[in-house]
């Protein structure tokens, strides 16, 4: 089975800013689960020039495009960053070029069908409409059979994709709507949509890779019980452990609102550093010096990756909140 039975990538596009840059040596960028498609890719684009050239793969992790190894960057013409959408909080160098990667996955009319039902059972007649980059133009066709069964499809479907920690205009339209809808592989982008809106609304997982949908009320409680059980344990702490990431990770703004905001409360703070942060290297940097640590790179590692870690690890959202005492709302994710 082809890579490009499942997914639409224009190679055309490639190859157009390949005539106009002339690089000599190509980076590949792809998200994960996809890495092994790197052959058929470059194989398609190689075919089609006159003059070799390298193209080479980044094999380093790449959860979202809020994530480049700078060093290795730097040492390429150009770079392909497939399958993401530019990350909002950040500009990448400029040999990045990003190119969609389109699923051609359907959502069938039996399951569209059931939605409907569900929703019509539900009284839900007015919602946004988010995805990943991967499904843009499936939006837009469901968005369409919504609306012709009289679904009011309230956000503008130009800005309906979202990230993990970024959620385009949902703050804009989540007192218009009855329900959210998540157009995505998994629960994950649905689960930050539920946190983000603090579980107000019905947020429905509708993943067209497994021809189904959810709601996540469930989960998303669940979740916000725990994580707010993480910020009642760090109230009282009185050494942070603040660790920052890089790239498109490293957010000076928010490193510099926690420090002053833990110097003004009197209490100490440290600041560890790594592009890629995961439980081996917090177990290797905790030590009895250290009650709460709060990641800001990716806030998505302290609620999915290191939730079951003996002390808290926090958010930054969820840091602000613990320090500032505001615990009416849950704060996600910054
Ligand atoms: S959730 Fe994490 S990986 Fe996803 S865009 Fe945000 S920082 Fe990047």
């Amino acid at each position: 089975m082809s890579f490009f039975e499942f997914y639409e990538v224009d190679v055309s596009k490639i190859l157009e800013v390949i005539k106009e840059r002339k690089p000599r040596k190509v980076l590949i960028q792809l998200p994960e689960g996809f890495k092994r498609h790197y052959y058929e890719v470059a194989d398609s684009i190689k075919k089609e020039l006159e003059y070799p050239i390298d193209v080479d793969v980044d094999l380093s992790p790449s959860y979202g495009s809020c994530f480049m190894d700078l060093n290795m960057l730097a040492n390429y013409d150009l770079v392909i960053h497939l399958g993401h959408d530019p990350y909002p909080y950040w500009q990448p160098p400029s040999n990045v070029v990003f190119i969609d990667v389109a699923s051609r996955t359907r959502i069938s009319e039996e399951t569209l069908n059931k939605l409907l039902k569900f929703m019509n059972d539900s009284k839900i007649s007015k919602v946004a409409i988010y995805t990943t980059a991967q499904h843009k133009a499936l939006t837009r066709s469901i968005a369409d059979k919504l609306l012709n069964a009289g679904v009011n499809v309230v956000n503008t479907l130009e800005k309906s994709v979202i990230f993990g920690c970024w959620f385009s205009d949902l703050d804009t339209v989540k007192d218009l709507i009855d329900a959210v809808i998540v157009l995505a592989g998994g629960s994950f982008h649905a689960l930050g949509v539920g946190l983000r809106i603090n579980a107000r609304k019905p947020v429905i997982s509708l993943d067209p890779y497994m021809d189904s949908f959810k709601v996540m009320n469930d989960e998303v409680y669940k979740t916000l019980k725990v994580r707010l059980s993480k910020v009642f344990e760090a109230q009282n702490a009185e050494r942070w452990l603040i660790v920052g990431g890089v790239a498109g990770q490293y957010r000076p703004y928010i490193i510099k609102a926690l420090t002053e905001l833990i110097k003004s409360l009197g209490r100490r703070y440290y600041y560890a550093s790594a592009s890629y942060i995961n439980k081996e290297l917090i177990v290797n940097i905790d030590s009895k010096n250290v009650d709460a640590i709060v990641i800001t790179s990716c806030p998505r590692i302290a609620i999915e990756d290191l939730r079951d870690y003996h002390k808290p690890i926090l958010t930054p959202g969820e840091a602000f909140m613990a320090l500032k005492n505001e615990l009416n709302h849950y704060r996600f994710p910054f």
